[in-house]
């Protein structure tokens, strides 16, 4: 049994169809899911599940993903095995979100191409996000830099494609090979690759949107030293960039 995972076939998919495969408690199954279940630092998804021709709705409070099967805890008494329900995710929310994962991963290629900085963890929430960078230097002109850096290729409109890899061709490609994509079980024979074309290359099973243009804009809020060579930054994220353009 394998849940299909309509999030990371289009991530713009906010509603959906399917039968309840297995009920646990109060979580259930499903053949098919809009729902992020959470993880890479994106937050599982919120939103509602209905049945009996919309007669009966739970909200869906917490997600996990077990092996191929995403589990939806929901609110109240679950419908039966073979029930038809509609599910949908809160858009306002996952949309924030997407823009968000997106303005990680420009920043992300941003520092290791014009810095060669690495990044070590990341966060995100829906309109803000942090990222840790194992640099030794981050003063206020560098910050300032970096912010330009981001808002210029957010409004450069790099298209993102997504799409799979076998894996040994994914672990052949160098710029793969220095995020975490050795951290992948070895069962894994398929790697879902997300591409900032001509910018940032990451395995990834995250939500995303289509044109770096629709993350608007980000600022740079707040920075911190996590040791030496630790240095975490604070994004926000704005509709439009803030910056004059020279
Ligand atoms: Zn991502």
């Amino acid at each position: 049994m394998k849940t299909n995972l309509l999030y990371h076939t289009n991530s713009f998919t906010y509603e959906c169809t399917a039968t309840v495969v297995a009920v646990k408690g109060d979580e259930i199954a499903l053949d098919a899911t809009v729902f992020y279940p959470g993880g890479g630092g994106q937050m599982a998804d919120r939103g509602t599940i209905s049945w009996d021709e919309q007669n009966e709705q739970a909200n869906v409070i917490a997600m996990n993903k077990r092996n191929d099967i995403v589990w939806h805890t929901i609110d109240c008494a679950p419908p039966a095995i073979g029930a038809q329900v509609v599910g949908s995710i809160d858009w306002d929310f996952r949309y924030q979100m997407m823009r968000t994962h997106t303005a990680l991963h420009i920043l992300c290629g941003i520092m290791w191409k014009e810095l060669g900085v690495q990044v070590t963890g990341g966060q995100m929430y829906p309109d803000h996000a942090r990222m840790d960078f194992s640099m030794e230097n981050l003063d206020r002109e560098r910050i300032a830099t970096i912010e330009r850096w981001v808002n210029e290729a957010i409004v450069a409109d790099y298209p993102i494609s997504v799409y799979t890899l076998p894996r040994e061709k994914a672990f052949a490609i160098p710029d793969l090979v220095r995020t975490r994509i050795n951290l992948l079980p070895p069962q894994i024979e398929e790697v879902r690759i997300v591409e900032i074309v001509g910018l940032d290359l990451q395995a990834d099973g995250g939500t995303h949107v289509k044109h770096t243009k629709e993350v608007g804009g980000i600022k740079i809020t707040r920075t911190e030293n996590k040791g030496r060579i630790n240095k975490r930054l604070e994004i926000m994220l704005l509709d439009s960039p803030e910056y004059t353009q020279s």
